[in-house]
Formats: structure tokens, C-alpha cells, sequence
């Protein structure tokens, strides 16, 4: 089972993505998560995404899709993933194909998170994050056991540099023009399903396990 999430920031990728991987026994690949791993490496991709995603903006599509596709090369890739945050750009979403194309295989659902604009900037204003395992929190609507730590792993939580300052507004903006597209680009194709995502959690999780099987 291959599936790609697609949806705004704060539209609750990582969230569901982490837990419908589990169900469906799948790698869970998150392109942000993997660029802020190399930030903290300071590889040399690493440190060229970070004044991108400082100010908001794409990391260059050529960047992205060699760390994509190096990822669902790995063997824990084999069985299928669920691609959480890329593509993120029609060309993106080409080179995605191309790839898969060579490997004889394909994607099996594509959903599109929908939520609206004033309640993804309430959960991007209160979301923490799980500095080892990566899982979001948020202090409101999903807050962790013990403050500021994480229920899964004892981890110390954080908030992302991005999720506060102007960055948030152009994320939005970033979406609306550069990965909104990729609705149009897929909604055609077979396997493409829209799920609303201003439920609860637990509502949400229940509309994509619906949706994926
Ligand atoms: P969110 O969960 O808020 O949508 P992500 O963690 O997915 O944020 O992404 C954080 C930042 O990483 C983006 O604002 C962008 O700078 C960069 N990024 C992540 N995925 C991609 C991608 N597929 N293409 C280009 N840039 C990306
Ligand atoms: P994305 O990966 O799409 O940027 P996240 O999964 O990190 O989104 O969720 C963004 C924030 O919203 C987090 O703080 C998370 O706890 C919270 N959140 C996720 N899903 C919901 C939901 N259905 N209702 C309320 N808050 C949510
Ligand atoms: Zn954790």
C-alpha cells in the first residue's frame, strides 16, 4: 500500500500519518521531518533547506526529490509508506511517477486533507513536537500527559521556529499556489480521495482508515 496525504500545513499529516501507518503496518515518510533531521546534522542538504524553511518557502524541487527518492529506494520501503508532505509541487509529483515507473509500481491513494484557513493557524499557533520520535502535540486540542514531554517516548516537546512569525501566513499562501495544484493534478486519477479534516482527531483518523481500505 502506497499512500501520499496531501493538505495545508496544520491540516494534521504527521498526526494521522504516524497512526495510519501503524494500522496498515507501513513506513510513515515525512519530508519535513527528514529535512529537519538533516538540518540537525548539518549535512549539506540540511543546510541548504534551512533559509527556506526559515522564511516559509519550497526547498528546491531538484533537493527534495533526490532525498525522496533515495528514501523510498530503502528496504523498510518495500512493503509500501505513507508520504507525508511531498509532493508538494506538480513537478514534484512528476518526478514522483517517473520514479515509481521505473520500479514497476504505484501509488494506490492519494487524500486531501481539507480544512479551512482560521483553524489551521490555531493548531500551528498551539502544536508541539516530539524532538525524538516527531510526534505533534498541540496544547490545546492534543496535549501530552506530562508537559512538555511525549507520551510515546519520554522525548523533550518543542515548537517549531515556522510555526510562529510570518512564516505561517506565507506557508498558507505557499500551499494555496504551489501544492494546491497537485488537487487538480490527481483528482482525476483513480484512488484519489477528499476527507474533511475539522473533525477530531479520532473522527479524522476514522474517515482516512474508511478512505485507504
Ligand atoms: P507542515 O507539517 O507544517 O506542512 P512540513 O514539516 O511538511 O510542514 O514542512 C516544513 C518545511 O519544509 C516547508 O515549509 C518547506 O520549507 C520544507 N518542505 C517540506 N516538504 C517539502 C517539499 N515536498 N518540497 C519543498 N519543501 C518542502
Ligand atoms: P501537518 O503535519 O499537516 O502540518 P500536524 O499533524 O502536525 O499537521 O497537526 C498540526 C497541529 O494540529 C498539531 O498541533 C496537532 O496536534 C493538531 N491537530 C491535528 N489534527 C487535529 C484535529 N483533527 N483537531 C484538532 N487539532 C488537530
Ligand atoms: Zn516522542
Amino acid at each position: 500500500m502506497r499512500v501520499i496525504l496531501l493538505g495545508p500545513p496544520g491540516a494534521g499529516k504527521g498526526t494521522q500519518a504516524k497512526t495510519m501507518s501503524e494500522s496498515l503496518g507501513i513506513v510513515h515518510i515525512s519530508s519535513g521531518d527528514l529535512l529537519r533531521d538533516n538540518q540537525e546534522r548539518n549535512t549539506e542538504l540540511g543546510n541548504t533547506a534551512r533559509s527556506y524553511m526559515q522564511q516559509g518557502l519550497l526547498v528546491p524541487d531538484d533537493l527534495i526529490i533526490g532525498m525522496i527518492e533515495e528514501r523510498i529506494g530503502r528496504a523498510d520501503a518495500s512493503g509500501g509508506y505513507v508520504l507525508d508532505g511531498f509532493p508538494r509541487t506538480v513537478e514534484q509529483a512528476q518526478a514522483l511517477a517517473a520514479a515509481l515507473e521505473r520500479r514497476g509500481e504505484s501509488i494506490d491513494r492519494v487524500v486531501n486533507i481539507r480544512v479551512s484557513e482560521e483553524e489551521l493557524v490555531a493548531r500551528l499557533g498551539g502544536r508541539w513536537i516530539c524532538r525524538a520520535c516527531q510526534r505533534p502535540y498541540h496544547e490545546l486540542n492534543s496535549p501530552p500527559e506530562n508537559e512538555g514531554e511525549c507520551d510515546d517516548c519520554d522525548g523533550e516537546l518543542y515548537q517549531r521556529e515556522d510555526d510562529a512569525s510570518e512564516a505561517v501566513s506565507r506557508r498558507i499562501r505557499v500551499f494555496a499556489e504551489q501544492t494546491a495544484p497537485l488537487i487538480d493534478y490527481y483528482s482525476g486519477a483513480s484512488g484519489f480521495v477528499d476527507v474533511d479534516g475539522e473533525g477530531t482527531i479520532d473522527e479524522v483518523r476514522e474517515s482516512l482508515l474508511r478512505a485507504v481500505s
